[in-house]
């Protein structure tokens, strides 16, 4: 029977992946509801192809857009915030988290409560509020799906294993576009080239904190979330080629790695099809045409954006969420020309500094304190020295 299926962030890149894979398995599934942000015309057009019963803009000035393009279709329209949590509320087998920023957390959080299976992308709704967000899915028995593909490679690797018998889990980064630079060439990268992932293609966030290295940041806190080894065991390595997508290593010092081609396809189809497996349209690893796979070391002198989330899940608290917050502000910023790419971790840094708050204990207390988080951020825009 098919399966029935909600994606929040359809008109992405991970909702163009994961609509890809649905479209080659149709009658595998049944869409429920398809979600974008302001991009209504292109949601009505994959809401209209996948046959699915609601389509849903964060944006609601945008709805009115959206009616129109689903006019005569029978397909439920609806726009905002609150609109979002239903649609993610409503009941499916797999719900894919997959708007990107703290935009993503109410919408997961309602997805989480109602229990079902939810293949989180979303990295910054579990680093801004990785317990809260734990313990909703605890409370109602819903399961996540590690979906990023350096998560879903540990998940692959620990296959049902217990925590207690890792001694290490090492998240690979491929470095980024600039891993190659001096200090000073690092100062004048423009944002076409910061765009410009040697790898792998994606949304233009995640590709700028991949630059940065926040990318890997924010990993390590969600690989805390998931996998609780402790943060002293949770280890960082530069590997260029993106073909290892990360490794667990044992007590008895056996590593398991997981490799792949590096495309979102591979970790979005194990968990659609989780626990089976379900084909891929890739081409196979011709490791031979490969030929090398290098490892080295970070260089946190020269993208400091690693130690910045390590110190900021060490402190604990609000830290996380304000880290994520003031870095969705200055990436945004750096987008619009408004800042030079080594101000992105300076910003994050200065806004961590000039700003604590308690603990959050509810999604409604980590988006008090992300919305005060931006608001130190932009102030940090005007005063942060150039780096
Ligand atoms: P994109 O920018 O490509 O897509 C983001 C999606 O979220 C779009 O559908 C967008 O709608 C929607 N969206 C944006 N802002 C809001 C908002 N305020 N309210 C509701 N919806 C919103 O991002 P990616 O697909 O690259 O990334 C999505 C998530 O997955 C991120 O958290 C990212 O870190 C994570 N991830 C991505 C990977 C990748 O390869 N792309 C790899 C691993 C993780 P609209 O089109 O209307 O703006």
């Amino acid at each position: 029977m098919a399966r029935s299926l909600s994606l929040l962030g359809a008109t992405g890149s991970i909702g163009a992946s994961t609509l890809d894979l649905i479209r080659r398995n149709r009658e595998d599934w049944r869409v429920e509801a398809l979600t974008a942000n302001s991009s209504a015309v292109e949601l009505a057009k994959l809401a209209r192809e996948f046959d699915a019963k609601i389509a849903v803009v964060g944006d609601e000035s945008r709805l009115p857009e959206l009616r129109e393009a689903l006019a005569g279709s029978g397909i439920g329209a609806a726009g905002g915030a609150e609109a979002l949590c239903e649609a993610a509320a409503r009941p499916v087998d797999m719900t894919v988290s997959a708007i990107v920023g703290c935009a993503g957390l109410a919408p997961t959080m309602a997805a989480a409560a109602r229990g079902g299976t939810i293949a989180l992308a979303n990295k910054e709704a579990l680093v801004s509020s990785g317990e809260i967000l734990k313990s909703a899915v605890e409370r109602a028995g819903a399961t996540l799906l590690p979906t990023d593909s350096e998560h879903n490679a540990i998940f692959q690797c620990l296959a049902g294993n217990d925590v207690e018998r890792v001694r290490r889990i090492i998240l690979t980064a491929s470095g980024g576009p600039f891993r190659t630079l001096t200090a000073e060439e690092l100062g004048s990268v423009t944002r076409e080239q910061a765009l410009k992932h040697p790898n792998w293609a994606m949304g233009a966030k995640i590709t700028i904190d991949s630059a940065t290295m926040m990318n890997k940041g924010l990993e390590f806190i969600e690989a805390h979330h998931l996998f609780p080894v402790g943060l002293e065991n949770i280890e960082i390595i530069v590997h260029p080629q993106s073909i290892v997508h990360s490794m667990v290593e044992y007590r008895d010092r056996s590593v398991l790695a997981q490799l792949g081609p590096s495309d979102m396809r591979v970790p979005i189809a194990s968990c659609l099809a989780y626990p089976d497996r379900m084909e891929t349209p890739l081409v196979p690893l011709d490791l031979a045409a490969i030929g090398e796979l290098t490892f080295q070391a970070p260089d946190e002198e020269l993208f400091p954006a690693t130690r910045i989330c390590r110190e900021a899940i060490q402190a604990g608290g609000a830290a996380p969420a304000i880290l994520n917050a003031a870095n969705e502000v200055a990436v945004e910023a750096f987008l619009a020309g408004q800042i030079g790419f080594t101000r992105i971790t300076a910003v994050v840094e200065s806004t961590l500094a000039r700003y604590s708050a308690p603990t959050p204990h509810t999604v409604e207390d980590v988006l008090a304190i992300d919305g005060e988080a931006r608001l130190r951020a932009r102030d940090a825009l005007e005063s942060t020295p150039v780096v």
